[in-house]
C-alpha cells in the first residue's frame, strides 16, 4: 500500500471542499441554528477535508416547516406529469455532467475506491433519476366496480387516486451517500412528495453538492431541503417529527428500530431497508470459478461494507478446499491503498470507530475458533486500513456469522447434506433476509431453494439486487418494504376512493 502518490483533484472539487458548507433549506444555503459543525475526515488519511453545520432540533423544525409548506402551496404537486419527469431528466443530466467532481468527492468522503465503487457511483445515480423520472406519467389509480344501493338509479362511480404521502424526513448511511440519496429522492419526487433529506454525518458532501444540481435543474425551493447532522439530534428529530407523514431510512437495524419508536408519535409511514447476513450456497456441480470471484467480488466490495454482502458463505464439502483457496487467494489479490488510485480494490474503512468495530469481530472470531485463512491485519500508518479476511471452520453460534460486520470479513462453512429443507433452514437461521444466492446447474435444486430461502432477493448463479427495475428489500429484520421497481412508488403514495353517487 502506498500513499506516497498525492491525490488526483480537479480545481472544482477543491473549490467546492473549500466552501462554507451550510443547511439547504427552503431552497436556499442558511447558517445552523444549533451552532454545531461536523469535521469531515478523508477516511484514507485521517485528514480534515471539510467543516459542514450540523443541523440541530430546531434546524429540523424549519426544514419541516420548509417542506410543508412546499407540500401545501403544492409547487411541485401543481406541475404536470412531464414537467415534473422533464426535471427529474436534467437532474440527472445534472449529475452526468458533474460526474467527475462528484466521483472525486465520494471517494475522499466515504473512501470507496474508485474501481469499482466509485466509479459506479454517479452512473447509478444517474440511471436511478432517469428511471424514476419516467414514472409522473404512469401513476393512475382504478375505476371499480360498485353496486346499486336501494331505491338509487344506478350505482355510485367509484374510482381511486394515488395520492402523494406528503412531507417525507429521508435518513440515509454512508456507505454510498449519492447513489443513496438518488434511490430515495427518485420515488419521493415523482410522486409528488416533498422532502427533508438527512444525510450521515460521516458523509454529507455529495448530496451538498445535489442540492446545487437540484436548484440548477428547476427543483422548487423547500421541495428538497438538505440538513448534515448527526444520529441525535438531527435524526431522531426528523423521525419523531409530527409534521413529517413518512420516514424512510437506510442504515443499521438497531437505528431502524428507535425510527419505529420515534415514528409512533404521529403514526408516520416508516420504510426501513437495514442490514443482511447474506447467505451464499454453493453446490459441487457450480461454475466454481465463477462462483469464486462472485464472492469475492460481493464479500469485499466497498471494503464489505454493503448490505449485499456475501458475508455467510455455504460451500459443499466436495469443493469446501478449492472455494476456500479460491476466495483467499482473491482477498490476496486485492490491492489495498486509497480510493483515488485506480489499481486499488479495497479502500480504507469509513472511520476510526467503524475500523476498530470490525477488528473487534476478526478478534471474536479467532477466540470463538474460526480459523481465520488469510487477512485481518489493521496496517499501520495513517487511515482506517485492514486487509480483506476470510475465516473458514466458522459456525451458527459465532458472533462473526450472527452479527452484521459490515467490513470486509467473510465467513465459510462446509455442508455435506443433499436434504435441501435442511440447507434452507441453515440459510434461514438469521434474524436478516435481505440477499441469499444459489449456486448449481441443477434446476430443482435452484427453484426448491429459491422458493424456501426467506429474503427480499434469492440469486441463482448470480449475488445481489437485480436491476433497479426489480423490487429490492428485506424479510424479517432487514426490513419493511421495497424499494426500487414499481413497489418502490407505492411507498410514497396513499390511495385515496372516491364515490360519487349521481342518480
Ligand atoms: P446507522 O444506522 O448508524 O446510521 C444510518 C443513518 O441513521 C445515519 O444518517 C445516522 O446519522 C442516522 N441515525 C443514527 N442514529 C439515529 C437515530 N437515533 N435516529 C435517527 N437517525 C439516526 O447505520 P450506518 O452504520 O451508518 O450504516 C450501516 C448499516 O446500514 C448497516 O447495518 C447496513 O446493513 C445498513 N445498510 C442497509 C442497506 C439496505 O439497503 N438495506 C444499504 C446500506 C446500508
Amino acid at each position: 500500500m502506498s500513499h506516497a502518490q498525492p491525490y488526483p483533484m480537479s480545481a472544482a472539487t477543491g473549490q467546492f471542499l473549500k466552501r462554507r458548507h451550510r443547511l439547504f433549506i427552503g431552497g436556499e444555503w442558511v447558517d445552523a441554528r444549533s451552532g454545531d459543525d461536523i469535521d469531515v475526515l478523508n477516511p484514507a488519511t485521517g485528514a480534515s477535508i471539510a467543516r459542514v453545520a450540523a443541523a440541530g432540533r430546531e434546524d429540523i423544525d424549519r426544514a419541516v416547516a420548509a417542506a410543508r409548506e412546499a407540500f401545501a402551496d403544492g409547487p411541485w404537486r401543481g406541475m404536470t406529469a412531464a414537467e415534473r419527469g422533464q426535471i427529474l431528466t436534467k437532474l440527472a443530466d445534472l449529475l452526468a455532467a458533474n460526474s467527475e467532481v462528484l466521483t472525486e468527492i465520494e471517494i475522499l468522503d466515504t473512501g470507496m475506491p474508485l474501481n469499482p465503487g466509485g466509479a459506479l457511483a454517479v452512473p447509478t445515480a444517474v440511471k436511478m433519476l432517469r428511471y424514476y423520472a419516467g414514472w409522473p406519467s404512469k401513476l393512475s389509480g382504478h375505476t371499480l366496480p360498485a353496486d346499486r344501493r336501494p331505491g338509487a338509479a344506478s350505482p355510485p362511480l367509484t374510482y381511486t387516486r394515488r395520492e402523494p404521502v406528503g412531507v417525507v424526513g429521508q435518513i440515509i448511511p454512508w456507505n454510498y451517500p449519492l447513489a443513496m440519496a438518488a434511490m430515495k429522492l427518485g420515488p419521493a419526487l415523482a410522486t409528488g412528495c416533498t422532502v427533508v433529506l438527512k444525510p450521515d454525518e460521516k458523509t454529507p458532501l455529495s448530496t451538498l453538492l445535489l442540492a446545487d444540481l437540484l436548484r440548477e435543474a428547476g427543483v422548487p425551493p423547500g421541495v428538497v431541503n438538505i440538513v448534515p447532522g448527526y444520529g441525535e439530534p438531527a435524526g431522531a428529530a426528523l423521525a419523531a417529527h409530527p409534521d413529517v407523514d413518512k420516514v424512510a431510512f437506510t442504515g443499521s437495524s438497531e437505528v431502524g428500530r428507535k425510527i419505529l419508536q420515534a415514528a409512533a408519535g404521529n403514526l408516520k409511514r416508516v420504510s426501513l431497508e437495514l442490514g443482511g447476513k447474506n447467505p451464499f450456497i454453493v453446490f459441487p456441480d457450480a461454475d466454481l470459478e465463477r462462483a469464486i470471484e462472485a464472492a469475492a467480488r460481493s464479500a469485499f466490495f466497498l471494503q464489505g461494507q454493503n448490505c449485499q454482502s456475501a458475508s455467510r458463505l455455504f460451500v459443499h464439502e466436495d469443493v469446501l478446499e478449492r472455494f476456500v483457496a479460491g476466495v483467499a487467494a482473491a482477498a490476496r489479490g486485492l490491492q489495498i491503498g486509497p480510493g483515488w488510485d485506480p489499481a486499488t480494490r479495497i479502500g480504507p474503512l469509513v472511520s476510526a470507530g467503524h475500523l476498530d468495530r470490525v477488528q473487534g469481530y476478526v478478534a471474536s472470531g479467532v477466540q470463538e475458533g474460526a480459523e481465520l485463512v488469510t487477512g485481518g491485519a489493521r496496517l499501520p500508518g495513517p487511515g482506517y486500513f485492514m486487509e480483506p479476511a476470510v475465516f473458514t471452520r466458522t459456525h451458527r453460534d459465532m458472533r462473526i456469522v450472527r452479527e452484521e460486520i459490515f467490513g470486509p470479513v467473510t465467513c465459510v462453512q462446509g455442508f455435506a447434506a443433499s436434504d435441501l429443507a435442511a440447507i434452507a433452514r441453515q440459510a434461514n437461521d438469521t434474524a436478516f433476509g435481505l440477499v441469499a444466492s444459489v449456486w448449481t446447474r441443477d434446476l430443482r435444486i435452484a427453484h426448491q431453494l429459491a422458493n424456501t430461502i426467506r429474503a427480499g432477493v434469492v440469486g441463482i448463479n448470480h449475488h445481489g439486487s437485480g436491476d433497479i427495475y426489480a423490487p429490492f428489500g428485506g424479510f424479517k429484520e432487514s426490513g419493511w418494504g421495497r424499494e426500487f421497481g414499481a413497489e418502490s412508488l407505492d411507498l410514497y403514495l396513499e390511495t385515496k376512493t372516491v364515490v360519487v353517487r349521481y342518480d
